[in-house]
């Protein structure tokens, strides 16, 4: 068997032209759009490729962003008051705190202080019990566009044995409870899982977030699984996924490549988060929801 690929590039398109229309029609309606702000502290490679990358994405489909730089030494006073005038500041209506913080930072009391209603990551705890809860408003947008990928793809989730590997609270976690609010029967596996193959060959549909390049292979799937891989990991010159895909290409019926997979449709997701804060904001609809 030779897996069908599960590309993020397709559906990544359509929500970008969605926002960008829907983006052009709200400008003539008041006269404004949606603004993100970013703000990242330091210098670490991966978070200033992300800043940039996010923010050229976001003026392409109308939203405009706004990246603070903090220098690395940043106080843990300043970070907050940073916080507190974007949760006033009118014109922006998406705001993300970039990971890595400097080490001396509390970053759990920085996303406390979050506005709720510009906190399109979903990590602040309100939205974190929202999503909890079945009633999500705003959800990190990795793990939940593996589930539009899934979708797109008409893979059934109703009964079916999900098994998610990671479970950190910005992909694995709220994977696992996409998954449930789905109707799948969910696994959660972690570093301290006794036989991780063996749970993973029980898995119709297996979403693995983790950070360790190939760590599942071919024979820990069940023959037909379903794979979503949103492990990104630099090695050499090149990005793979937790998931060894030259084995499990061959034992799976569906598969996200790395790259080209869940990756875009993160981006397109947190755009998309942009606009319902946007949406919310005026009080209009949501045109992208659920
Ligand atoms: P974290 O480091 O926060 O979490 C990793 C999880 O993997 C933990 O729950 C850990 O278990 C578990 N784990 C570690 N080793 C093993 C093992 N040997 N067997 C089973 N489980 C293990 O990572 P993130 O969730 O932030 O990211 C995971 C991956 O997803 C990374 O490659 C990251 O780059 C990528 N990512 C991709 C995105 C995308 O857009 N595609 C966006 C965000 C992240 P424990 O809890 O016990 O420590």
């Amino acid at each position: 068997m030779t897996a069908e690929l599960m590309r993020g590039g397709p559906i990544s398109k359509r929500i970008r032209e969605h926002i960008r229309e829907r983006v052009e029609v709200l400008q003539a309606k008041y006269g404004r759009g949606p603004g993100l702000a970013i703000v990242r502290a330091g210098d670490d490679p991966a978070s200033v490729w992300y800043a940039n990358t996010l923010s050229k994405a976001a003026e392409k489909v109308g939203i405009t962003p706004r990246v603070v730089v903090l220098p690395a030494d940043v106080s843990q006073a300043t970070f907050e008051e940073i916080v507190r005038s974007l949760n006033q500041d009118a014109d922006v209506h998406g705001i993300i705190l970039q990971e890595p913080y400097p080490s001396h930072i509390d970053g759990e009391r920085l996303v406390s202080l979050l506005d709720p209603n510009k906190d399109v990551d979903g990590v602040h705890p309100l939205n974190a019990g929202y999503h909890f809860l079945g009633t999500p408003r705003f959800i990190p947008a990795t793990p939940l566009g593996g589930l539009l990928l899934l979708e797109a793809y008409d893979v059934p989730l109703r009964g079916a044995e999900a098994v998610v590997v990671g479970r950190s609270n910005i992909v694995g976690k709220p994977m696992a409870l996409l998954l449930l609010n789905r109707h799948a029967t969910v696994t959660v596996c972690h570093s301290r899982t006794r036989d991780l193959a063996a749970v993973t060959r029980r898995a119709d549909i297996l979403c693995v977030a983790v950070g360790r390049p190939g760590l599942i292979t071919g024979e820990m799937l069940k023959p037909g699984a379903v794979v979503v891989d949103f492990g990104t990991n630099p090695v050499g010159d090149n990005l793979v996924g937790d998931v060894d895909f030259a084995t499990a290409v061959e034992v799976a019926a569906k598969i996200t490549p790395v790259p080209g997979g869940t990756g875009p449709v993160t981006t397109a997701v947190l755009l998309r988060n942009v606009l319902n804060a946007f949406e919310r904001f005026l009080g209009e609809p949501l045109t992208l929801d659920g």
